[in-house]
């Protein structure tokens, strides 16, 4: 009997557990471990609530979790109920796949003023992780700024453009629905310190702006290449810039109907944030782009704004006893292997770029090494004790697992807690999850 452990029960833990569970059948026990006492990681409190088709790829997770050789023990802590080396002591190979759940930081001065937040804390608000449910951003001005022009800022400036009724079908929490309701927010500023041609959004996702209720894109056609330059383009690189061209080409007539301007403010470098207490406004150095690389021309200027959500990229939490690589915000790697039976998948090996669907070739790869590292014998000696060991351990302890049974139970009280079209309503602290399951 091999003996895996599997850190985090997002996409990339899943997509591991599923390798493991077709390469040695019945002869594999895996346990996917996760802090929460809920599993899907990202799918449940990274993915925008209102595109539940994407969040459905959690049926092809739940159809390994239900594998009599796979378990999922939530509400276990690594490093705190249980340190890295006792893992490693009980089970073969050890799989992080604790994505990157923290903010980077712009480094800039005034971040630390009020209403200015990181998007791992902002869409956790709104989707009700329990680290942020309780954040409550002030949506009562007329100006927001979001920083990047990634797809995670096309999230946040879409979801704070919408109006109640775009929100039917969604999971949004309540509480989040509530206070958008409430909000003033009148323009949105999208700041992107390169052109279009750097544009990170992808176009599917883009293209949803042009169809919001009350909010209607903005692009400065100044800021647009020539468009027989787009033809060197990747195909999909292209249809985003297509989109902005687009966006670039809305009436004012239209714009001057919409209640929400959504403003694209490229080759705009963050410089500081100003404020007294609260954040007031955002100072940007206009760029222009050379060899790829925003460069500075020293004009500056600034951007009114009452909220900032910075939508720049992640790092993932360093463990104890376990390599770091601090610049790239990941555990230090050599193609997924960290020590002798460590290993790490997803955006805890990668960073955080790609699609969900990135981590499945990630979870299968980590398995093949896993693999070779066995038949060379190098993961030590064999007889470890996986899960039996740590059942032992945790009962000594007093760790209050919460099995992937509880979790149905959580499910079907969160789905009865709905609103009307509503999948669920998520409950956003770790003691009413953990109630729940009774
Ligand atoms: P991202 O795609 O890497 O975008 C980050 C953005 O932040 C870029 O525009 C980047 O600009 C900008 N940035 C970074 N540092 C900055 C700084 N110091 N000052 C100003 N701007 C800065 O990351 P993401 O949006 O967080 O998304 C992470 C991954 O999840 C991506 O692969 C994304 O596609 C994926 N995702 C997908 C979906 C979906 O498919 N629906 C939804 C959400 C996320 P530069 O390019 O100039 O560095």
């Amino acid at each position: 009997m091999r003996h895996i452990a599997i850190i985090g029960s997002g996409p990339a833990g899943y997509y591991t557990a599923e390798a493991a569970h077709k390469q040695w059948g019945d002869d594999v026990q895996v346990d996917v471990f996760d802090r929460l006492p809920v599993p899907y990681g990202l799918i449940r409190t990274g993915v925008a609530p209102d595109h539940q088709s994407i969040k459905a790829v959690s049926n092809r997770y739940e159809k390994t979790a239900l594998s009599d050789n796979v378990r999922f023990v939530g509400n276990v802590m690594i490093g705190q109920d249980v340190s890295m080396g006792e893992l490693r002591e009980l089970y073969d190979a050890v799989v992080l796949a604790t994505g990157a759940p923290n903010d980077r930081d712009l480094g800039l001065p005034g971040e630390d003023l009020g209403n200015v937040f990181g998007s791992a804390e902002f869409v956790g608000w709104y989707n009700g992780h329990p680290q942020f449910a309780g954040l409550d951003p002030d949506l009562s001005g007329k100006h927001a700024v979001v920083v990047g022009m990634g797809n995670v800022a096309l999230d946040v400036a879409r979801i704070l453009a919408k109006t109640e009724a775009e929100f039917i079908g969604s999971d949004i929490v309540s509480h989040a629905l509530g206070a958008l309701k409430a909000s003033n927010i009148e323009k949105i500023t999208i700041v992107a310190r390169r052109g279009p041609y750097q544009v990170a959004m992808t176009p599917k996702e883009l293209g949803e702006l042009a169809h919001l209720a009350r909010a209607t894109p903005r692009v400065d056609p100044a800021d647009l290449p020539d468009q027989a330059d787009d033809a060197i383009l990747e195909p999909g690189l292209r249809k985003s810039v297509t989109h902005l061209r687009s966006f670039a080409a809305i009436p004012e007539s239209v714009h001057a109907d919409a209640a929400i301007e959504i403003y694209f403010d490229l080759f705009a470098s963050p410089k500081a944030l100003l404020g007294s207490g609260q954040v007031e406004a955002i100072e940007v150095e206009r760029t222009i782009v050379e060899n790829g690389r925003a460069v500075g021309t020293g004009e500056t200027y600034t951007i009114p704004t009452d909220l900032v959500v910075t939508c720049i990229g992640y790092h993932t939490s360093p463990i104890p006893d376990v390599p770091f690589e601090e610049r790239m915000g990941r555990f230090a790697n050599d193609s997924g292997r960290i020590l002798t039976g460590l290993y790490c998948v997803g955006w805890a090996r990668r960073g955080p770029t790609g699609t969900i669907g990135t981590n499945r070739p990630d979870g299968y790869d980590i398995v093949e090494k896993i693999v070779e590292d066995m038949t060379a014998g190098k993961l030590g000696r064999a007889n470890k004790q996986g899960r039996a060991g740590f059942d032992i351990l945790a009962e000594d302890r007093g760790i209050d697992i919460v099995t992937f049974r509880d979790w149905k139970k959580i499910e079907e009280a969160e789905a009865v807690a709905a609103r009307e079209g509503a999948p669920r309503e998520k409950f956003v602290d770790v003691a009413a999850m953990i109630k729940a399951r009774h």
